[in-house]
């Protein structure tokens, strides 16, 4: 590569590579972008310039300049090129109509070839068959594919649509801290050690939820910000350790006030996709999500419903299955076959549901394993009671044996994996639905089985249902939280709720949660503090920015709405980061420690001294520690001194080690 290159000097694009027209004919333009393809004629070379707008077919004819056309035959794929020329309508044969600038083509009078480019190590293409690893590694070369400069920029406009909606209905964009401590979304915290406080440490924020509650606290009646949270997660497909949530506090909330805010704001967002989002949303009990659709963000796009049903006590001595069982009809799949059946079984025994039958509700006589045990009527009322018509198939689920609630836990979430399965074999999940809900009536806590106590099932400044108060100590089960789930297509869009604003409520639910006073005010005392002052009612929700734009792009991965991603497991590919660091910067941040030996002048021993840090140039504002020496008596200036440090020293002739001094 050693093309000549020239300067750009003072000279100024007068149009996109994107934006000519045949009414530019005639004009002379300058424009300036990476170079797409080149074709050689011989006679004449033909590039693409590409910018983010699109491209233009520019012409280096020897005739128009002969400079122009040499430079050409040197320039590759991704040059950086400035070309001036003149706009000229292509002959009618010779039109390109999949570019929007097809009509037209630039006759090159000038060409700059402002940087040259080694060969890329894939094609800047829209649709692309490069891995991801090798598109995360370079990645401000995969940003170049129109692809992502359309998702990017989609993002960009969402962003603003936020701020434009949330701003016309008084929220204030207010910054939170980045280096706070731990916050009570309950993932593992990224830690940042600190140096000038060695042993303590910052948490990065899981979400800004005792921010955004202070602030309400504080007076702001209406906070929003678009922010990073950071979760330090197993990281599941679709997770990134830092991810972005539309941010969202009120004062004074109703509920409705707050649904209807977000609803109008989901249509403004889905607006900029064309797509028309039908308002109110629909809302859905989370019990009801659970038995109907086996799920916490239910898709109800489609109709595939399971039921709770019950056997008839003698049929239960023939079949041994805990009860309630779940019962769904797939209208006008009876003719499903054995190996489909036999997949599907295999799939529910995967996800934790060991019963499996069948009916198939084909003539007068529905078929199904059952039947020897249980006899036709008993067959035909279980397909009754999901209202089975001919030529429907009813699948029946359930437990053996129910030793605890996580079964049925584990029986509705196989349930609702199921059906989304069939969903998906039987296509039924038709592109162009956006099947918004309202996920409400969450329940408090959840019980932990293997740590045998209750957890928050949202986080434990959810408030509980004023009607289910009593209920805290008495049957925490049975209590509801004032949460709230957005759901897109069976995705999870956003999550919030009515907080706790009393400080006697707040106490009840921290003693449900098995944490005593002293535990709570370790944690977040200075947010109990806080709640004492004249806490308002208060309550919000924060929303996946990521998520939603992957959904308005028509993406599956987030990661294809983020500039900079990581990989499923936390790395970034091109800074590739995390990395060491220097050991320098661990002995300043007090996370390791230096060992220093050698033998003692004074009795012919040894020292090992454990240092925190090492002590660099200047001198000691202080008189610097010393030990003694055991055997001779003589002192030793302890001179590395800065931070912990601790010391050995071993006998001479006994070869014991005494320690001087614990490294504390
Ligand atoms: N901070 C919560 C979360 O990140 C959302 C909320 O309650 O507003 O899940």
């Amino acid at each position: 590569m050693n093309v000549k290159l020239d300067l750009l000097g003072d000279r100024q694009r007068t149009h996109y590579c994107g934006e000519l027209r045949k009414e530019h004919a005639r004009q002379t333009v300058f424009l300036a972008g990476w170079v797409d393809v080149r074709r050689d004629l011989g006679n004449l070379i033909f590039l693409d310039l590409r910018d983010h707008t699109g491209r233009t077919q520019i012409v280096c004819n020897p005739a128009i300049s002969a400079e122009v056309h040499d430079k050409a035959e040197e320039i590759r794929a991704e040059y950086v090129v400035g070309v001036e020329g003149e706009v000229v309508v292509r002959a009618p044969g010779t039109v390109n109509p999949q570019l929007a600038t097809g009509e037209v083509e630039v006759m090159a009078r000038t060409l700059l070839v402002l940087n040259e480019a080694k060969t890329p190590p894939f094609p800047i293409e829209d649709e692309t068959k490069t891995s991801e690893e090798t598109r995360l590694r370079y990645r401000y070369l995969d940003l170049r594919r129109g692809r992502m400069q359309r998702n990017l920029r989609l993002r960009h406009r969402a962003s603003e649509v936020v701020r434009a909606h949330l701003g016309e209905h008084g929220f204030q964009e207010i910054e939170t801290p980045f280096m706070t401590r731990s916050t009570p979304e309950g993932a593992r915290d990224y830690l940042v050690p600190s140096r000038l406080h060695h042993g303590r440490f910052y948490a990065l924020p899981q979400s800004p939820q005792l921010f955004k509650q202070l602030l309400m606290i504080g007076g702001f009646d209406r906070y929003y910000q678009i922010v990073r949270c950071f979760r330090d997660e197993d990281l599941r497909a679709d997770r990134q350790p830092e991810f972005t949530q539309i941010d969202i506090e009120m004062a004074f909330p109703q509920r409705d006030v707050l649904f209807d805010i977000i609803e109008r704001l989901m249509e403004k967002l889905f607006a900029l996709v064309d797509v028309t989002v039908e308002r109110p949303f629909p809302r859905m009990a989370y019990d009801e999500g659970m038995e109907k659709y086996g799920s916490d963000k239910p898709h109800t796009g489609f109709s595939l419903e399971w039921k709770r049903v019950s056997l008839a006590a003698d049929a239960l001595e023939k079949v041994r299955v805990a009860q309630p069982i779940k019962a769904m009809r797939v209208p006008g799949w009876s003719g499903a076959s054995r190996s489909q059946l036999d997949k599907l079984q295999e799939t529910t025994k995967s996800l934790g549901a060991d019963w499996f039958s069948y009916i198939k509700v084909t003539g007068p006589a529905p078929q199904s394993p059952l039947t020897k045990a249980l006899g036709e009527p008993a067959v035909a009322a279980l397909a009754t009671s999901v209202e089975a018509q001919p030529g429907d198939l009813v699948l029946l689920l359930g437990i053996k044996s129910a030793s605890s609630r996580d079964a049925f836990r584990m029986l509705d979430n196989a349930s609702g994996e199921l059906r989304l399965d069939i969903a998906r074999k039987l296509e039924l999940l038709e592109p162009g639905t956006w099947n918004f809900i309202w996920v409400v009536d969450f329940p408090m806590f959840e019980y932990d089985e293997k740590e045998k106590r209750f957890a928050a099932m949202h986080h434990p400044f959810t408030s509980p249902r004023e009607e289910d108060l009593e209920k805290l100590e008495t049957d925490p089960r049975a209590v509801k939280a004032r949460a709230y789930d957005l759901v897109l297509n069976g995705s999870e869009i956003g999550g919030g709720s009515i907080r706790i604003h009393r400080q006697d409520i707040q106490r009840r639910v921290f003693k449900v949660l098995g944490l005593s006073e002293e535990q709570a005010r370790e944690r977040f005392g200075f947010f109990l503090n806080a709640l004492e002052y004249g806490t308002p009612p208060h309550g919000g929700i924060a929303l996946g920015h990521d998520r939603i734009n992957a959904l308005m792009a028509g993406e599956s991965s987030i990661r294809e709405v983020i500039a900079f991603p990581k990989t499923a497991s936390a790395i970034d590919m091109m800074c590739d980061a995390p990395a060491g660091v220097e050991r320098e910067q661990l002995f300043e941040l007090g996370l390791v420690h230096e060992y220093e030996g050698g033998s003692c002048e004074e009795c012919g021993g040894q020292w090992v001294f454990e240092y925190e840090t090492i002590a660099r140039g200047g001198s000691f504002s202080f008189a610097p520690p010393e030990v003694t020496c055991p055997v001779g008596g003589q002192r030793r200036v302890v001179l590395r001194y800065s931070g912990r440090w601790g010391a050995k020293h071993m006998h001479p002739t006994t070869r014991q080690w005494e320690v001087l001094r614990q490294f504390s």
